[in-house]
């Protein structure tokens, strides 16, 4: 079960690894999360990148999932973390003055070798074909191949929204690929979004059980 005190994420009383980031801004009032992948196989290199202050184009996240449901907290839940960058929900724009941010460690759109093996196009590791589904990304491009999300990832990234949504009161979850449709393809069509935001939302215990 995970709570949050003052902006810090705990997983049975206990504090999530932190891993401070550098590239954050001011003050969080959060009414949006939104999901994203990292586009690369690595834990520890989806902290590294999401934490260097030298990196040309500095970014962070608050918190970041890996596949067997490890987390690093970057940036507490009340300060501006870099994950959205120019996009807009709702009408509203510069989504990361209102929302936090989760990475989720997948490698995404994968490539494909002439010997039908599959391949992460950053670092060109195999991925299993039992990891990869072919689907087609909301936003178009046809039918391409994704790596999946195992389920103790998908686990983790629910407890760890349920508190956040329960902490904030916030109502509404998107993917990257919603608040930027023309920029970003993550978390893409691997990621079970609708069960996803009907797990973390649920039937709030004030709704009635029939509208
Ligand atoms: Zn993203």
């Amino acid at each position: 079960m995970f709570t949050i005190k003052k902006g810090v994420l705990f997983d049975a009383e206990v504090k999530v690894p932190q891993k401070p980031s550098p590239n954050h801004g001011g003050a969080l009032k959060a009414s949006l999360l939104v999901m994203h992948y990292t586009g690369s196989p690595s834990f520890d290199g989806a902290v590294r990148t999401l934490t260097d202050r030298k990196a040309a184009q500095r970014v962070s996240a608050h918190v970041v999932i890996g596949r067997d449901g490890a987390i690093a907290q970057l940036v507490p839940f009340e300060t501006i973390a870099w994950h959205a960058g120019a996009s807009s929900w709702k009408g509203r724009s510069g989504c990361n003055d209102f929302a936090i941010g989760i990475e989720m460690v997948n490698s995404g759109l994968l490539g494909k070798l002439a010997t039908g093996e599959y391949y992460d196009r950053l670092t060109h590791k195999k991925v299993p074909a039992a990891d990869v589904a072919i689907a087609e990304h909301k936003n178009g491009g046809g039918m391409q191949p994704w790596e999946v999300f195992p389920p103790a990832q998908i686990e983790a990234a629910i407890g760890v929204a349920q508190a956040i949504c329960k902490t904030y009161g916030i109502r509404d979850i998107a993917g990257h690929d919603d608040i930027a449709p023309r920029r970003k393809i993550d978390p893409g069509p691997a990621f079970p979004m609708h069960s996803f935001i009907g797990r973390v939302l649920g039937r709030r215990d004030d709704e009635p059980l029939v509208a």
